[in-house]
């Protein structure tokens, strides 16, 4: 059995197939030869939403903003919840200020927003900071 994903490069949108016993061994891109899948959240921008959506693996998106407080105590939590699910999930961090099409595009009303998209779609959507307990209670039911 040689099962592996498609997971697209955080550096240069590049797709890449894994396979799937290799997702621990911090593969590198094929195209850019950075590592694919990080420990901790990369910027999420406009150019890049399309081809990061796709792939195998669920993208978690934290919709944040520089003055908003809540978005800011809510960061240590995301990058905890990033390197404990290296290789389930990708976590990226969309700046809502320097990205207002897309987050206009993608409905955001309140920061902070988290969205969790599955093959290309959204599937799942929390607004407001959690605790790290009930994020990773909520990833759970959502399958991850
Ligand atoms: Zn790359």
């Amino acid at each position: 059995m040689s099962e592996s994903l498609l997971i697209p490069c955080p550096h240069c949108n590049g797709l890449n197939r894994i396979p799937a016993g290799r997702l621990s061994d911090q593969p590198k891109c094929g195209r850019c030869k950075q590592t694919v899948l990080l420990s901790k959240p990369f910027n999420l921008t406009q150019g890049d939403y399309a081809s990061q959506i796709k792939g195998d693996l669920p993208l978690l998106v934290d919709v944040w903003a520089e003055w908003c407080g809540p978005c800011k105590s809510f960061a240590p939590t995301f990058e905890q919840a990033a390197t404990q699910l290296s290789g389930r999930v990708r976590l990226a961090k969309l700046d809502s200020e320097a990205n207002q099409q897309l987050s206009a595009q993608l409905g955001i009303r309140s920061i902070p927003s988290l969205i969790l998209f599955k093959d290309g779609r959204e599937v799942a959507r929390q607004s407001g900071a959690m605790p790290s307990q009930q994020l990773m209670a909520w990833l759970t039911s959502q399958g991850i």
